[in-house]
């Protein structure tokens, strides 16, 4: 299929965007990778008549450490994540999560900011930022402000960030060191979207969980921030019985479509699957 006609934009500073995207109102888009955005509109899903492409403007690339957090830029591609010694030393489950995403080609363009900023439920990392507690970075007209990830998603493709608003990083508090993580993905082949995902983030103190996040992906219109579930699990040290009491309340805070990667009933029961499964893996690598 082929887009409708637009008209395109490639500022060079942030200043720039936030003022084109100001000027050109609700017919603008923000464009990063594209690996979403241009599909949609192939598909005629969205009809955008200005694109501001955001790959021109170097300040929001990169991965810095700051304080107790990491702060990457919304511009940073799943690749540099994967690439990154920084990330891989204090953020583990970024990797593991961004090369469970498309493949190779697809990664290599799409950006961290994209893939949290889309608002699509099948998208991997938001339910990764939730489990990390990230803070988003929003840049507009009014000024700069902060969302917490977990305050983010408001429904599929609806988000907090309000018309013109850019997305420019990413501040994510590092976990203790030794701490467990793990994002187990259900999909039907490589390269797909997840039929069911849980993202995990644990301590362990004395062989018992200190503290617990679990999230999960495709399982509802946005990600889904399962609280009570892991609040189940502190104090134990993941016996069957109270893993059993965690999954199930992780499955009922499930809504999942009907879809071609199944019927509802089983979507969510992969949920609690991948939950059980995330937990298990996030624990055998805590220390
Ligand atoms: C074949 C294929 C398979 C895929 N499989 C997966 C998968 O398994 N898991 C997964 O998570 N994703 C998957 N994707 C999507 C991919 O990860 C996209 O790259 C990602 O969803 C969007 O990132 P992008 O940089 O391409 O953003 P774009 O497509 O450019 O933008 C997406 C949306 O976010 C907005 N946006 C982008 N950046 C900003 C910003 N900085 N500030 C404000 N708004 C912004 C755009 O306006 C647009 O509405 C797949 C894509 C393809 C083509």
């Amino acid at each position: 299929m082929i887009p409708g006609a637009f008209a395109y934009h490639r500022p060079k500073s942030l200043a720039e965007a936030v003022g084109l995207l100001a000027d050109l109102g609700e017919d603008a888009r923000p464009l990063a990778g594209g690996h979403s955005l241009i599909p949609m509109m192939k598909l005629r899903l969205a009809a955008p008549e200005h694109l501001v492409d955001l790959r021109a403007i170097g300040d929001l690339k990169g991965i810095r450490s700051e304080g107790g957090d990491i702060v990457i830029g919304a511009m940073t591609t799943q690749h540099e994540v994967i690439g990154s010694e920084l990330l891989a030393g204090k953020l583990p489950i970024l990797r593991e999560t961004s090369l469970s995403i498309a493949d190779p080609q697809v990664r290599y363009v799409g950006t961290l900011g994209g893939n949290v900023a889309n608002g699509d439920p099948g998208n991997d990392m938001p339910a990764v930022m939730l489990c990390l507690g990230a803070t988003y970075h929003l840049a507009g007209k009014g000024g700069e402000r902060r969302v917490a990830a977990r305050e983010f998603y408001q429904g599929a493709y609806f988000t907090a960030l309000e018309a013109g608003e850019i997305l420019t990083a990413i501040r994510i508090p590092v976990p203790p060191a030794g701490h467990g993580h793990a994002y187990e993905k259900l999909k039907r082949k490589i390269g797909d979207y997840a039929t069911a995902a849980a993202a995990v983030v644990l301590t362990l103190s004395g062989g018992k969980i200190a503290s617990c996040a679990i999230a999960l992906t495709n399982v509802g219109e946005t990600p889904l921030f399962a609280e009570a579930a892991a609040k189940l699990l502190v104090g134990s040290a993941l016996e069957p019985a109270i893993v059993k009491q965690a999954v199930a309340a992780a499955e009922a805070i499930t809504a999942p479509a009907s879809d071609n990667r199944g019927p509802a009933a089983y979507r969510r029961k992969m949920a609690g699957v991948m939950t059980a499964r995330a937990l298990a893996a996030a624990k055998a690598r805590a220390s």
